[in-house]
């Protein structure tokens, strides 16, 4: 359904942009979700972003809840990370040898979580999760890993696995160019069961290098775990002999600084962090205990490099970033505008007759539409995506940005103001009472 006429939204410029990039990129983009498939319609082109807002090349102001899907938790283009990241590039934007920024940033990663001993940087979260499970299984000297249903690691081909029925069998690749090999290693459980991954681990006995998770799921929609599930899988490794893995790549310094792992109070072995970490600029880590992380290259045998690895800019962005999210009060503030905006859309939904569920922690946020509670992709694959779609356009035509998918979270950063909530609340129940 288009409400064009409704609200003289118009995207020309946009649509021009996106005919020609679709002749020159894949599907336009360098980046699958950015090209809206699962909503339908024509994305719109951004032209500049500012604190909680982003503006189109056709002049239309959205309010942003994608934030560059995640990083921007102080708001786009915040003037004291520009000023840190212009006085930065003054001196060179990359050396490929080590610098003082490393440091700062790496320390700063340690003192927020207690987990950490050591980082080693890299340019993304898929590098940094590329990294981990190299580490993971040198460590161990095992190959298997146990991943989850519907969670996202970044697209590295032994992370590309879809579940299928049968946990207790070998992955099956999830994308052409996966081969059986490099995927046959990556067993599936299910989120918030702990059986489907102790029938793994009975299963595969001594085989296990470790489980990897999203501490907070943000790539099947948002999903939170229950405190026992985290607590029972922390026992089932350290039973096995196998390392546990935070996958904070969203969730780092998003959740609370110390991220997922430090809202429910878990110890894991080691983290991956990427998005808010860089600040906007590409970034990732991978980091965990000193005796494990001393494995990694030159330190230790696990080779793995990069060429742009720790580069000024991003570290300082990084470094900024975290600086203004440590000042008392940011993650309260997260906490009280994303509360505000959830509870305001549920009861909106709720009101027009729409089945809905959903929630926050902290400034991550998400809801379903369907009867709760959704605890496990299978849950989350319930919901009425064609809703969602015209959910979607809905609120584009008002001025919001949301994902363009029913399977990601949405984020608030410390730039939405009572205003933003408002006007997406207002805008919320209008689009509620026609799809
Ligand atoms: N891990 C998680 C939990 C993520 O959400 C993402 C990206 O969305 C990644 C890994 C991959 O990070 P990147 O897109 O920087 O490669």
């Amino acid at each position: 359904v288009s409400m064009v006429a409704a609200t003289g939204f118009s995207t020309a410029k946009s649509s021009k942009i996106m005919a020609e990039a679709r002749t020159i990129m894949p599907g336009g983009v360098s980046s699958p979700v950015r090209a809206f498939k699962s909503v339908g319609g024509e994305p719109v082109v951004f032209d500049r972003a500012k604190g909680s807002k982003a503006y189109d090349v056709d002049g239309n102001e959205y309010v942003d809840y994608v934030g560059s899907w995640g990083p921007a938790i102080v708001g786009h283009a915040d003037d004291r990370v520009l000023a840190a990241i212009k006085e930065t590039m003054d001196k060179g934007t990359s050396f490929g040898a080590p610098c003082a920024l490393e440091n700062e940033l790496a320390k700063m990663v340690i003192d927020a979580v207690p987990s950490v001993e050591m980082v080693r940087f890299t340019n993304s979260g898929t590098e940094a999760c590329m990294g981990v499970l190299r580490l993971m299984r040198a460590y161990t000297k095992r190959e298997k890993i146990i991943k989850f249903d519907g969670c996202y690691h970044g697209h590295a081909d032994a992370f590309l696995v879809a579940a299928g029925s049968g946990v207790a069998t070998l992955g099956l690749p999830d994308s052409p160019g996966v081969t059986v090999g490099a995927s046959q290693s990556t067993l599936v459980a299910t989120y918030n069961d702990l059986e489907t991954v102790k029938a793994l681990f009975q299963a595969n006995k001594g085989e296990i290098a470790g489980v990897i998770l999203e501490g907070v799921v943000g790539n099947s929609g948002f999903i939170v775990p229950d405190k026992a599930f985290l607590t029972g899988l922390r026992q089932l490794c350290d039973d096995n002999g196998a390392l546990l893995v935070f996958d904070e790549v969203m969730t780092g310094f998003r959740i609370s600084y110390g991220g997922a792992q430090q809202h429910w109070g878990i110890t894991p072995d080691l983290s991956t962090f990427g998005k808010v970490i860089g600040g906007g600029l590409p970034v990732g880590a991978y980091a965990g205990k000193r005796e494990i992380m001393e494995m990694v290259a030159p330190a230790g045998p696990m080779y793995q490099a990069g060429t742009l690895s720790g580069n000024p800019l991003a570290m300082r962005a990084g470094i900024e970033t975290l600086k203004i999210l440590r000042q008392p009060g940011s993650y309260e503030y997260l906490d009280k505008q994303t509360k505000k905006l959830i509870d305001g859309i549920l009861a909106a939904g709720k009101a027009a007759g729409h089945a809905v569920t959903g929630g926050h922690i902290s400034g991550m946020f998400g809801f379903f539409f369907c009867e709760g509670p959704v605890k496990c992709f299978a849950d989350a694959a319930k919901s009425d995506t064609d809703k969602f779609a015209r959910w979607h356009r809905g609120m584009l035509e008002r001025g919001v940005y949301l994902a363009p998918s029913q399977y990601e979270a949405g984020f608030v950063s410390l730039a939405h103001s009572d205003a933003d909530i408002e006007k997406t609340i207002k805008a919320a129940k209008e689009v509620f009472a026609m799809i």
